[in-house]
Order: C-alpha cells, then sequence, then structure tokens
C-alpha cells in the first residue's frame, strides 16, 4: 500500500540534539555556519548550549530514534509517539568513584522544537468499574487525565520531507479531585492537580529490567490510549472509500495504519484497540480482532527474563479493569486454539497461557503481544512455531547521525573517494574496499582518526586530569551498565594488564587508554558497585609511576547521546562483549563499525551479522557461542574450575575480593568477587582466558598499522547492512509495503 501510515509506539525516543541534524538535514549546515563566523559566533559554542533530548535509557529508545529518521529521510509517512517526560534519563554524577543521580531538567529553558497542540488534546481514562448496558459494556466511573500533545518535527535527509513525532503531556482535568472542592478544601484540590500530571513526569530508568509500578502501567496506558484515540481520529477524518451516509469502515483500518510496537512497554495498544473497537464502535469480537492482529507488529528487545513486563493481575485490574476482561477473553480462544492443536497437551497450555496462573497471578504481555500481532521481529527464544509470524530484521543505525554527523572528517574523505550516495545508500561504501590496503588512503584515515583521537584525549584530561597518551590504543566500552554486557570481565583484563606490568616493568607493552562508561539504573546495585570498581583501579592504576603512559582507565561520566558522537570517532577498538545468547542485537556495536574502529567480542546478537559482512578475519571474536553456553548451563557451571586452573585469574578475583583496589574498605568489593566465583549467571570466569588472549592479538595487529587500517577501512566498506534505511525497507517488505 502507497499511503500505509506507519506508526511507532514507543515509551522511549532517544534523540540527543536537534540543532545539527536539523541543520544538515535541510543542507543549510555550512552557511550556517559561515553566517554566524561572519556575525563573529562560533557555531559549535552554539550547539553546546542545547540539551540532549535523553527520553530513553539505552539501544531501545535510541533505535526508536534511529527509525524516524531513516522513515522521514525514505520519503515514508511514518510517525513516532510517546510521551513527553519532563526528566529524562537522570545525569549521572561521578562523587568518590560512585554514581550519583541528578534530575535532567531538560524543559527547564524551554524546547525550541515542539509545538503544543492543544487542539487535539484527549481524554485518558483510569480505574473505575464494568458495567453491562444493553448497548454493550460500558467502563464508568473513572478518573480522567487529559493528554495534551506536543510535536517535534523529523526532517528526512535532503528530500524536503518533515514526518511528526508526537510525545503526550498529562493535563489535569479542570475538576480533578472534585470531592476536595466540595469539602471546600480548595487548596488541597489544586494542590494535587500534581498527581493527575506526575505521569509524564519521569522516565523510568531501567534497561532491560522490569519494575512493575503503577505509575508505569499508567505511562505506559496514558500514551497508547491517547495515540488510539489520535489514530481513530486521523483514520476517520480521512473517510477512505466512504460514501454517503458517510459511515466508517474500518475493515480498511489494517491497509492505512500499520502500528508498530517498540517492545511489550505499548502492547496494551493491543486491548485498547479491542475495546474501541468493541465498546465504542460496536464491531462483533471476530471483526475486531481481526482488524487489531492485522494492524500490530511487535518487536521483541530482550530473552533476559527479569526484562519481561509481567504485570500482577491485581494492579491491572483495579486501573484497566475493562481492559482485563478483555484479555481474559483473548486468553479463553487463545487455549481453545492450542487445545485444537496439542489436544491434552495441559503443561503447553499452562506454559503459553497469557495469564500466568501459578504463583499471584500476572499477565504475560509478550505473549499478549505475540498473539495480538500480525507479525514479531527479533525473538530468539519465545514461541515459535510459526516461521510466517516470527521474522529476524536486523537493526541498524542512521548514517546521517552516526556518520556524517558526528565525523565530518570521515565523511569528507569518504566523499572524496566514492562521492555522497552512501549517506543514503550505505551499501555504496563497499567502493572503498578497492583502497583498503592503499597506503595513501590508510594514512588519511588514520589522520582524521589521530585526530579525532586528540580531541577526546583533551576532553579526558581537563575533564578528569588524568595525562592521556595519544599513540595509545583507546579501548572503548559504552553502553548501559549491566551484568550481561560484562564491563567486569573488561575491568578483569585492565587488571591483568596491571598485574603484568608491575611483575614485569622492563617488557615492552602496547599502550592502551581504556575507557569504560554507561549508567546503572538507581536501584541496580551490582552495577553500580561495578561502576565504582572501575573508578577505584582507575585511582590505582593512573596513579602509579611503574605504570606511567602504558595504561590508562577512564569511567566516563554521563555517556548518553552526545557524548556517543564525540567518543566513537575517536574509538580504535570497540568492546562488544555479552555473554552470548544475552544481547538481542545491540547497535553500538554498528556506530563503532561505521567509524572505523575495530572490534572485540563475542558471537552474540548483530556481532554475528557483522563477523559475516566483515569476514571472521577482520574482527576480534573470542569466548563461548550461544551452543557452548547452553551445555555449559546444562553440565553445571563451576567458577571455581577457572579460579583454579589460571593462576592470573586468581589473582585478579583475589585482589578484587580482598580490597586491594579499596584500602580504606576492604570489604567494599567482596560482594563483586562472590557473585564472579558462586551466582555468576553470565559466566565471566569461563570467558576470561579466552578473552585475555584475543586482546594479545589485538595488541599484536595493533602494531601492524598498516594491517590495522587495511581492517579498519574494510571493516567501514561492509558495515552498509546496518544501515537503519535498510531495516526501515525490510519491514515495510513484510508489512506488505
Ligand atoms: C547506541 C547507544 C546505545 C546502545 O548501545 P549498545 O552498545 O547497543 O547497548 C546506548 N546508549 C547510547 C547513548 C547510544 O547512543
Amino acid at each position: 500500500m502507497k499511503n500505509i501510515k506507519g506508526l511507532l509506539l514507543s515509551l522511549e525516543f532517544y534523540m540527543g540534539r536537534a540543532l545539527q541534524n536539523t541543520m544538515i538535514n535541510l543542507g543549510i549546515q555550512t552557511s550556517v555556519d559561515e553566517a554566524l563566523y561572519q556575525l563573529g559566533l562560533d557555531i559549535e559554542e552554539l550547539e553546546e548550549l542545547e540539551a540532549d533530548a535523553g527520553l530513553g535509557n539505552g539501544g531501545l529508545g535510541r533505535l526508536a530514534a534511529c527509525f524516524l529518521d531513516s522513515m522521514a529521510t525514505l520519503g515514508m509517512a511514518g510517525y513516532g509517539y510517546g510521551i513527553r517526560y519532563e526528566y529524562g534519563i537522570f545525569a549521572q554524577k561521578i562523587i568518590n568513584g560512585e554514581q550519583q543521580e541528578e534530575p535532567d531538567d531538560w524543559l527547564r529553558y524551554g524546547n525550541p522544537w515542539e509545538t503544543a497542540r492543544p487542539e487535539y488534546m484527549l481524554p485518558v481514562n483510569f480505574y473505575g468499574h464494568v458495567i453491562d448496558t444493553p448497548e454493550g459494556k460500558k467502563w464508568v466511573n473513572t478518573q480522567v487525565v487529559f493528554a495534551l500533545p506536543y510535536d517535534n518535527p523529523i526532517p528526512g535527509y535532503n528530500n524536503n520531507v518533515v514526518n511528526t513525532l508526537r510525545l503526550w503531556s498529562a493535563k489535569s482535568p479542570v475538576d480533578f479531585n472534585l470531592k476536595f472542592f466540595n469539602d471546600g478544601d480548595y487548596i488541597q484540590a489544586v494542590l494535587d492537580r500534581n498527581l493527575a500530571e506526575n505521569i509524564s513526569r519521569v522516565l523510568y530508568p531501567n534497561d532491560n529490567f522490569f519494575e512493575g509500578k503503577e505509575l508505569r502501567l499508567k505511562q505506559e496506558y496514558f500514551m497508547v490510549a491517547a495515540t488510539l484515540q489520535d489514530i481513530f481520529r486521523r483514520f476517520k477524518s480521512a473517510k477512505f472509500g466512504t460514501r454517503e451516509p458517510i459511515r466508517t469502515d474500518f475493515e480498511l483500518f489494517p491497509d492505512k495504519v500499520a502500528i508498530q510496537l517498540n517492545d511489550t512497554h505499548p502492547s496494551l495498544a493491543i486491548p485498547e484497540l479491542m475495546r474501541l473497537l468493541l465498546d465504542v464502535e460496536g464491531l462483533p469480537w471476530e471483526k475486531a480482532w481481526n482488524i487489531t492482529v492485522k494492524s500490530c507488529a511487535y518487536t521483541n528487545h530482550t530473552v533476559l527474563p527479569e526484562a519481561l513486563e509481567r504485570w500482577p493481575v491485581s494492579t491491572f485490574g483495579s486501573i484497566l479493569p475493562r481492559h482485563l476482561e478483555i484479555i481474559y477473553h483473548i486468553n479463553f480462544l487463545h487455549l481453545q486454539d492450542i487445545q485444537k492443536k496439542w489436544p491434552g497437551d495441559m503443561d503447553r497450555m499452562r506454559r503459553m497461557s497469557l495469564v500466568e496462573e501459578d504463583g499471584d497471578k500476572r499477565i504475560n504481555m509478550a505473549y499478549l503481544s505475540i498473539v495480538g500481532s500480525h507479525v514479531v521481529n527479533g525473538v530468539q527464544g519465545l514461541l515459535r512455531d510459526d516461521p510466517e509470524k516470527f521474522q529476524n530484521k536486523t537493526n541498524g543505525i542512521t548514517p546521517r547521525r552516526w556518520l556524517l554527523l558526528c565525523n565530518p572528517a570521515l565523511s569528507d574523505l569518504i566523499c572524496d573517494k566514492i562521492g555522497e550516495e552512501w549517506t543514503v545508500h550505505l551499501d555504496q561504501l563497499q567502493k572503498l574496499k578497492q583502497w583498503a590496503k592503499d597506503g595513501n588512503f590508510q594514512r588519511a584515515v588514520m589522520k582524521v582518526k589521530q585526530e579525532n583521537k586528540l580531541r577526546i584525549a583533551q576532553y579526558l584530561e581537563s575533564e578528569y586530569g588524568v595525562k592521556i597518551n595519544p599513540a595509545s590504543m583507546f579501548d572503548v566500552h559504552v553502553k548501559r551498565i549491566h551484568e550481561y554486557k560484562r564491563q567486569l570481565l573488561n575491568i578483569m583484563h585492565v587488571i591483568t594488564l596491571y598485574n603484568r606490568i608491575k611483575k614485569n616493568p622492563a617488557a615492552k607493552v602496547t599502550a592502551r587508554t581504556v575507557i569504560i562508561g554507561g549508567k546503572a539504573a538507581p536501584g541496580y546495585h551490582t552495577a553500580k558497585k561495578i561502576i565504582k570498581l572501575i573508578n577505584m583501579v582507575g585511582n590505582v592504576v593512573n596513579n602509579d609511576p611503574i605504570v606511567g603512559d602504558k595504561l590508562k582507565v577512564i569511567f566516563l561520566e554521563n555517556y548518553r547521546v552526545t557524548l556517543a558522537e564525540k567518543i566513537i570517532p575517536a574509538t580504535d577498538l570497540s568492546e562488544q562483549i555479552s555473554t552470548a545468547g544475552t544481547e538481542a542485537s545491540g547497535t553500538g556495536n554498528m556506530k563503532f563499525q561505521l567509524n572505523g574502529a575495530l572490534t572485540i567480542g563475542t558471537l552474540d546478537g548483530a556481532n554475528v551479522e557483522m563477523a559475516e559482512e566483515m569476514g571472521m578475519e577482520n574482527i576480534f571474536i573470542f569466548g563461548m557461542n550461544v551452543e557452548e553456553v547452553e551445555a555449559l548451563q546444562k553440565k553445571g557451571y563451576n567458577a571455581y574450575d577457572y579460579y583454579n586452573s589460571n593462576p592470573e585469574l586468581k589473582q585478579v578475583v583475589d585482589q578484587i575480593q580482598n580490597g586491594f583496589f579499596s584500602p580504606g574498605n576492604p570489604d567494599e568489593f567482596r560482594d563483586l568477587a562472590d557473585i564472579l566465583l558462586k551466582y555468576d549467571r553470565f559466566f565471566l570466569l569461563a570467558d576470561y582466558e579466552a578473552y585475555i588472549k584475543k586482546q594479545e592479538e589485538v595488541n599484536a595487529v595493533y602494531q601492524n598499522q598498516s594491517k590495522w587500517l587495511e581492517m579498519a577501512i574494510h571493516n567501514i566498506a561492509t558495515s552498509g547492512k546496518f544501515s537503519s534505511d535498510r531495516s526501515i525497507i525490510d519491514t515495510e517488505e513484510i508489512s506488505g509495503g
């Protein structure tokens, strides 16, 4: 369908800054630059004043932002719908090595990019109860909160298209808490308007973790309910194929709108669409269900059990009683289907039920999303009985922000060789292969990298007071701090390097600057300890005169989109070392490849596809693959097997255990050592030796500059697949575009 609308529903849009991106996409960057220069102003100084739109946690929210850029650039009618959080992801401060969170008051000085659209304000209902009427079910006695939309422009690259990201803000109704007004407590009534408006106050700062808070469920429903009313209004006003008398034909709905659910966070769209079609539009169940399933598609982002949304029926039923009824009926029909397909298989019925009956009753939102969608993207380990329905669309990143904007010198160099088509057809980078071994091109690429490194070295020195060796390998590990992402394995490598230098100070080594950055969820104690350990190892290593400029460790404070744009172009080595089978995709890995870093990583997520594109000889792959992880799990993992058989590993774990890096408090990191030896779900010790060996191979190649550059150029040339333009085109094809 040519005129299908793609609607991306997401609780997160991690947009970063808009100014430079807008100028680039409008093609006015150079003229604005020059105009400001003539006024005696510096555009870069101006750009630094803009706050990041940090309405996301990490990869999931950034993917939504890249998809908006790609849809606009492809000229598709693609709209984003989300929440206008008053506070985005917290600002991270490191104080005495520990993370402290500060509120992200990004709207304090106003937001010049947004336009409030009060004419499109819509009511959203909560609580109340359901009654039977002759016209069907009615949801009554509800509390109302209004959703006020703010529109944000999404300019396409060089094509005169501007799409919209519509973000909803909660507004209290005039008569909120009427009982207080009636009781004469006017002041209390006015103060309580905050309660309703709290819905859009703050982004939940968890990455890959489900926290079953009422306010979060309200956020999810608030976004979905406002969005679907907006979609219905637009659908009805378009009057598709209607003749007098005008009557809306909802059979056409799935041909006109494609609703993409970014994880289960917006999955209430499924029961809400059913409720609107059944209770408001008066359609029979079967018709409503067909329309719903045909309209919805779901993207799964994780298989970590702690990340899966499973709402307690008690919470759910109190806030959304009608939706609970609808889900029960969806489940009734779903279980009937299973019964037909697998007669008598009670265990399967129990496992596949949308309502978990063991323990406290919960709604499994992933299962709801699968059953309520016609296509599911990216599933690794869920219900996979239907290959038509379960597909894997490789994620991507926008080459505009992640090369053209963040690395102008490399972009210019590429344009000199192959023109500028690559900005919209990233496959064109293939043409660079012919110069991978070319000495002149290698030197030019090296010069760009070196300049990027010098700029970031200056920033690090001024920010952290640590002298950086610009000839050292910049070894970068930036992403949310999570046990499965294994920043702890990285710091164990650093400690190993440190111990080797101390043991043999005269030995020649490859100098490294190890840079680790990322936010820990405020309630994630282990992640916070890992941050502290990195900082404390840094204190020891960076101040040891024996080490000198052979090794430095920096914890990069407040990693966010804007900092990613600065650090990635200056990276030599990209760390992508999650336990195989835990990272659904990753997109950070792709940004580094595109900017000419080499990758050390496991065969996990999109690293697998990156290795396919680059060839195994151009990526440093180490450690267990998914099958080996599963085999180890089955056999039973005993960390002591590794601890006792590798003296270097034993020394590292002992140092963490006995307070070597925390002289003031010998017990500081005992918990971390305990996890490593007794409770480690992510098998760090099992991959340690392979990791250390692979890092030695990295060193050897780094010593051979022309080999390193050949690999880097080859990898840039093979990154075409990882454009989010390609992800969007692939997704279009399955939804019948
Ligand atoms: C790309 C990006 C991520 C995702 O990184 P992964 O390595 O895929 O987890 C997270 N945060 C920011 C700021 C990003 O730009």
